[in-house]
């Protein structure tokens, strides 16, 4: 019996990859034994000739399907469009850029016709990612690990085989804010990893900044952990306690030895240490506060001007 297997791969900015893309990715699907195929591109808004360069493969290949968002609305939006358009038995979601190497799909789909569910692609190599990049990766999954009751398995991306009743687990999680990493971790399912190396980017530039990476780590944190949000009781009861024992101190001082009004630099110190506290503490307040207002308005995450070839 054939199975399908849908790739899906956002697109923003792409225009320089996809004919690399268009050359690697097909022959490695059609050389998989019994499998039918179909590549699911999501154009996320490109303001480049992605879109037109896009069209143009799916006329000549009706395998080659397009989903065209209204606008950019971000990696994670554009899989979870991809994902909902998927019909495959199998899913995976696929780097424009060929970071993830073509030649690990056979891999990853020979895992799973052994039974696995998940076959997670970890990078064993992350050579290619800048010594920063690397770093910052290395503390946000330590500091997750910490905070969060789920683990996020290091070194995974979101390079990774989905059997479909895994995708239709995914789809009924209903958040609009989606962090993918964690939303993958949450699931479970029998999985299995295959380690791989990955390569520098064919063409063009990454998409993803210094500030956007920390955003994202944010979101990380905020979606699968409340640890943030309850930290400030015991800041808050440690500092009351030492505030109390520092009272109870100049009670007994100034009974003993009288009142010598000293004490501007210390006053001066825990007005302004304090005062800091509650900022951050409201700011980690505001955090989730803005979350919940996201989710509340139950916004669609994407929207879709045109479907190709569907
Ligand atoms: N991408 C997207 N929307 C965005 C940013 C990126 O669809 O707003 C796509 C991009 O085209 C690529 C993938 O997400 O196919 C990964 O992006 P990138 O290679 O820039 O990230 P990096 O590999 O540097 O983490
Ligand atoms: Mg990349």
């Amino acid at each position: 019996m054939t199975q399908l297997l849908s790739l899906i791969v956002p697109f923003y900015n792409e225009e320089e990859a996809i004919g690399l893309f268009a050359a690697a990715v097909p022959p490695v699907l059609e050389a998989i034994p019994d499998m039918a195929w179909e590549i699911i591109c999501v154009d996320d808004g490109s303001r480049d000739a992605t879109l037109s360069r896009l069209l143009a493969l799916a006329a000549a290949e009706p395998r080659i399907r397009v989903v065209e968002l209204s606008r950019n609305f971000g990696k994670e939006a554009a899989l979870t469009a991809g994902l909902e358009a998927a019909r495959g038995d199998a899913v995976i979601p696929f780097d424009a850029d060929l970071q993830d190497p073509p030649a690990l799909i056979p891999v990853m789909v020979a895992a799973w016709r052994d039974g696995a569910e998940v076959v997670l692609g970890r990078r064993s190599d992350r050579s290619t990612d800048g010594a920063m990049k690397r770093g910052t990766a290395s503390l946000f999954y330590k500091f997750n690990r910490y905070i969060s009751n789920i683990e996020l398995p290091e070194n995974v991306g979101d390079f990774r085989l989905m059997d479909k009743v895994v995708v239709e687990a995914l789809k009924r999680l209903p958040e609009r804010q989606r962090f993918m990493k964690g939303l993958f971790a949450w699931l479970g399912f029998k999985t299995v990893v295959v380690d791989y190396t990955r390569t520098p980017r064919a063409a063009g530039k990454s998409k993803f900044s210094g500030f956007k990476l920390w955003n994202f780590a944010l979101e990380g944190f905020t979606s699968f952990s409340t640890t943030p949000l309850k930290i400030w009781t015991y800041l808050g009861a440690t500092g009351a306690l030492a505030a109390l024992l520092y009272a109870v101190f100049i009670i007994l001082r100034t009974l003993i030895v009288g009142n010598s009004v000293p004490g501007y630099a210390s006053i001066f110190v825990a007005v302004t240490f304090f005062g800091s506290v509650q900022l951050i503490s409201i700011g980690v307040l505001g955090e989730y506060i803005g979350r919940i207002y996201v989710e509340t308005k139950q916004r669609p995450v994407y929207l879709v001007r045109k479907f190709h070839n569907f």
